[in-house]
């Protein structure tokens, strides 16, 4: 496989495929001719998505997967890898987001969620992939993290901890499986016109973007899935426990 650019036939997991940055990931993956299983909650969003692509002539086939649920997990997890007869590369994208004050009574459960979803989330589904992943000449995992995960917003601690946490199980797993040739690197997209923002007006989203970011603007979800398919390429074998913000310079900018 060597230093080659290209993730073709390579057989490539999405979650939280049906919206926003996994759909855009799993549209731009299986446009470079990777086979890409298009995972979601939401069926009929699957659905919709696998079609896209196979419309747009790509390899995609899609699976109801709750990544809060372990036995669905496991059971997707190794079906994809018996369809694809390989899994090389996991994408830990499914997200949710919970505004909620520290006092409030619905904090304890938005902890729940948001710890359960995005952090226990993933790392079911790592755990499911690494079989499969110790299988393949180009494995690799990258988790969606969130410039949450390296600085903060008021009402969003439950949130804003599980991206914290995503950084830090991104940066173990690249140490401890770093010897068998797996990369694990964490992307920590800024704000992006996806489904988890489409309620904010675009007014709203100007005056933040004009304030907050260097480029001036929100961003697009393809934008970060091309950063993400960069990570994936067999060139990018000693690329590992990176933390990439794809944020229009949000994190840099102060003034
Ligand atoms: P989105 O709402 O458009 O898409 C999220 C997808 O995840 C949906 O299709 C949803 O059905 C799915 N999902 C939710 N819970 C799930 C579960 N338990 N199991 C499987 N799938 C589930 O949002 P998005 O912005 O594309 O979010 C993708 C990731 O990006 C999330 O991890 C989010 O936290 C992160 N993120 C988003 C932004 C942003 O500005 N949009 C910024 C930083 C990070």
């Amino acid at each position: 496989m060597g230093l080659s650019r290209s993730v073709e036939g390579l057989g490539v997991l999405v979650t939280g495929a049906g919206s926003g940055m996994g759909r855009a990931t799993a549209k731009v993956f299986a446009e470079v001719g990777a086979s890409v299983a298009v995972t979601d909650i939401d069926g009929d969003a699957v659905e919709a998505v696998v079609q896209e692509v196979v419309r747009d002539g790509g390899v995609a086939s899609g699976w109801v997967m709750d990544v809060s649920d372990q036995n669905q997990v496991e059971k997707v997890v190794d079906g994809v890898a018996a369809k694809f007869g390989q899994l090389d590369i996991v994408i830990n994208n499914a997200g949710i987001s919970k505004f909620v004050a520290i006092d409030s009574n619905e904090y304890l459960d938005a902890w729940t969620t948001c710890l359960d979803v995005l952090v226990t989330g993933q790392i079911r589904v790592i755990r499911a992939a690494l079989p499969h992943l110790r299988q393949s000449d180009c494995a690799r995992i990258v988790n969606i993290a969130s410039t949450e995960g390296l600085g903060a917003t008021k009402f969003a601690s439950a949130y804003t901890t599980a991206k914290h946490g995503v950084i830090g199980l991104t940066r173990s797993l690249a140490v401890e499986l770093g010897g068998e040739a797996i990369t694990v690197n964490c992307i920590c997209p800024g704000p992006i016109n996806t489904g988890m923002t489409a309620s904010i007006s675009d007014a709203d989203k100007a005056v933040f973007a004009r304030r907050r970011t260097a480029l001036g603007r929100y961003g697009e979800p393809e934008e970060v899935a091309h950063a993400t398919l960069n990570f994936c390429l067999p060139a990018s074998r000693y690329i590992t426990g990176a933390v990439l913000p794809v944020d229009g310079g949000l994190t840099i900018k102060n003034a």
